[in-house]
């Protein structure tokens, strides 16, 4: 039996407690905030129950198998979702990748020849990276991995012939490629997912989108809840509102954390949070970090930050679903001159693609009785407006509010009266998302997706490795896209490592 410290109880954190507990280790998990869950959680403000991150997750076959192998798969309400696309060309809800094609050939029927060239671009990736419904070879080892890992390599010359092809080109550089910058149709191929991702990452995404998007009818929490209580239950120690100021090393092994003044021993550190912070802000002596690796963290991009309002609505969820027809919308009223990277322009949320996710309509019970809610969010540009006022709280209010108001506004035209039944009105800016979860900047998904900076050198492999003996990374950031599947990954390369 080992003793194992694990630093954040983000689903990474969670994931690897439960598994290493399994296994019979003594292991401890230190959460700086007062609930477990990181971005895989959520809270409740005047009896509305909002999500503190994401709000839906793919690769549902790897997530399936870790509740499986944890145990609590049947305690889990997972529900599957589905996106409505609304632009003013087109109002859809996509059954498949196909029914998505047909909604965009109809809506712009001029373009035929052009959109004959991007889908038969985006299908060739489509087809190269193949279905996404057996789990990650990462959640196996032995023979098992082996089989895991068999079916893709018939397909790997495939995959690597395309990915030679799209895999170190941006969204933006691809779909130019096809449309004139700005356009109505370069606007809706390049604003799924993040930022200048690879093209690899359009083709793939898009495949799965429509039928790939999962969520958790009782909400985020509940989930995190339920991982929380039964690695309580497997012996595990959680302790919540308990930062951890120090990884404590000696001669170059990690031997323990310092939280609340208290030094806890461990044979093993895993760090389940931020890269950059464990490294660069935690770990006691930085003398074991090679300085052209330190010179790299430092200067690594990492994923974009989101704004996100959230809104409790005096308003039926049967009113609520006739404007909003599913709970996950997909809104393109992208206006000219939008550009994430100007993080000097404060008109940008007036003009930014918006995502309207109402948690009341996937249960109503997330609303008090005869109420509804929504959460409208976007992609915030690195650092806006100086960061969001530089540090003067009164600017940063200001900037907040207007941000808030210029979504509403957009919202409005899809919701009619919304701005009339607003109850309860709040937002998150990156910065908040920092203050809660530590993530530098506020990243939502680890490192940049922009496969022209990035910090490992592909998206598909897991680094749980330090350059300290004995510490390793157990969240999204051990992959360089991060996300659920990232934090599960780590999760399993941790648990596996630790005999
Ligand atoms: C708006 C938004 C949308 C998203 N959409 C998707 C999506 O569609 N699909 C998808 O797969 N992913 C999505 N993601 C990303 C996904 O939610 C995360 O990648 C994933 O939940 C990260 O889990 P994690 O355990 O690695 O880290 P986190 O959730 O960041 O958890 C880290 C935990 O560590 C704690 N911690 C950090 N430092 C310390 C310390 N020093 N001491 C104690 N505790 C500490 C934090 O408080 C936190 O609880 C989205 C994220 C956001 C914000």
């Amino acid at each position: 039996m080992k003793k194992v410290i694990i630093i954040g109880a983000g689903i990474g954190g969670l994931i690897a407690g439960n598994l290493l507990a399994k296994k019979g280790h003594k292991v401890t998990i230190f959460e700086a905030h007062s609930m477990p869950g990181g971005y895989t959680a959520g809270f409740y403000r005047k009896g509305y129950y909002f999500e503190s991150g994401t709000v839906s997750f793919e690769a549902s076959a790897s997530v399936f198998k870790a509740m499986k192998d944890i145990g609590v798969l049947e305690k889990i309400n997972f529900v599957q979702q589905k996106i409505r696309l609304v632009s003013e060309d087109f109002d859809g809800i996509p059954e498949n990748y196909d029914g998505y094609k047909k909604m965009v050939y109809a809506a712009f029927p001029s373009e035929k020849g052009k959109l004959d060239k991007i889908f038969a671009d985006l299908d060739k990736i489509a087809d190269s990276i193949g279905g996404m419904n057996t789990p990650m070879p990462f959640l196996y080892k032995g023979p098992a991995k082996l089989k895991a890992i068999l079916p893709s390599i018939f397909g790997l010359p495939k995959l690597m012939k395309i990915s030679k092809q799209y895999d170190n080109i941006t969204s933006s550089e691809f779909v130019a490629r096809y449309f004139e910058k700005d356009s109505k149709l370069y606007n809706l191929f390049n604003e799924f997912g993040y930022t200048d991702m690879s093209a690899m990452m359009v083709g793939s995404g898009l495949a799965g989108l429509f039928t790939e998007l999962w969520t958790v009818k009782d909400g985020m929490q509940s989930w995190a809840d339920i991982l929380a209580e039964n690695f309580r239950k497997l012996g595990g120690d959680l302790h919540l509102n308990s930062y951890v100021d120090r990884i404590i090393t000696k001669n170059g092994v990690a031997i323990g954390v310092l939280s609340k003044d208290t030094v806890y021993d461990a044979d093993y550190v895993i760090s389940a949070g931020d890269y950059k912070k464990t490294l660069l802000k935690l770990l006691d002596d930085k003398s074991l970090i090679p300085k052209t690796l330190l010179n790299t963290i430092n200067r690594a991009v990492v994923s974009e930050g989101y704004f996100t309002v959230y809104l409790g609505l005096d308003k039926s969820n049967d009113e609520l679903g006739k404007s909003m027809k599913v709970p996950h919308v997909f809104a393109f009223n992208n206006k000219p001159g939008c550009d994430i990277y100007n993080s000097e322009d404060s008109e940008y949320f007036s003009k930014a693609f918006a995502e309207i996710y109402s948690p009341s309509l996937v249960n109503p019970s997330h609303a008090p009785l005869g109420k509804s809610s929504i959460m409208l969010q976007t992609k915030a540009p690195y650092r806006w407006m100086n960061n969001w006022g530089g540090g003067d709280s009164k600017i940063y209010r200001q900037l907040k509010g207007k941000a808030m108001e210029a979504m509403i506004e957009n919202a409005s035209g899809l919701i009619p009266g919304l701005k009339e039944c607003i109850e309860y009105k709040d937002a998150a800016t990156p910065l908040t998302y920092e203050r809660f979860t530590h993530n530098t900047a506020g990243a939502s998904s680890a490192w940049s997706w922009n496969p022209q900076k990035r910090f490992y050198q592909d998206d598909m492999s897991v680094h749980i490795e330090t350059p300290v003996k004995n510490l390793y990374i157990g969240s999204c950031w051990a992959m360089q896209i991060g996300g659920v599947p990232g934090a599960l990954a780590a999760a399993y390369q941790c648990a596996h490592k630790i005999k």
